[in-house]
């Protein structure tokens, strides 16, 4: 299952991206898709390729505008379970939540990132566990979360416990 490139693809963008990120991407792949600037494509490739201006501009439309982009998160994140993400279970590394350090004062789950080492590049909110788990096939649950710093997509199993 091949899943279309989504906004923050197209734009190369993280999902965790601020505002002042999303006007820099858009502005660096208007100019990098333009015709007269081919030469610039060749230092950007995850552009070209069918990316067209339209779909930039889209793009940006959506992540530009709160409301609109909470929409589309959630959409997203919809879709993901739907087609289990693009290599759900394959391919990712899986972790425990157990590996995540909780704190009290956030009520959340944070862990460095594997891959680049950002700090706390993993985070997971109780409202995120409760909105986007999935039931995992080897029982419990478990949630498909993108590092905040890099492109890194772990997938992250716990159980419930009940209080
Ligand atoms: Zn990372």
């Amino acid at each position: 299952m091949v899943l279309q490139a989504s906004h923050y693809e197209i734009l190369g963008l993280e999902a965790k991206c601020d505002i002042s990120e999303v006007k820099r991407a858009y502005r660096e792949k208007l100019l990098s898709s333009h015709p007269d600037k081919n030469q610039d494509r060749k230092q950007s490739p995850q552009i070209g390729d069918g990316v067209s201006i339209e779909k930039i501009k889209q793009a940006y439309r959506v992540l530009s505008e709160p409301e609109k982009r909470k929409r589309y998160d959630l959409l997203l994140a919809e879709s993901y379970k739907k087609h289990g993400f693009h290599n759900t279970g394959e391919g990712l590394d899986s972790f425990s939540l157990d590996d995540f350090d909780y704190s009290t004062d956030s009520e959340d789950f944070s862990m460095d990132c594997p891959r680049c080492q950002a700090k706390k590049g993993f985070e997971l909110t109780e409202d995120m566990l409760e909105q986007n788990a999935i039931e995992s096939p080897n029982g419990g649950y478990l949630i498909v979360v993108q590092c905040s710093a890099c492109s890194l997509w772990l997938q992250v199993t716990y159980d419930v416990v009940e209080d």
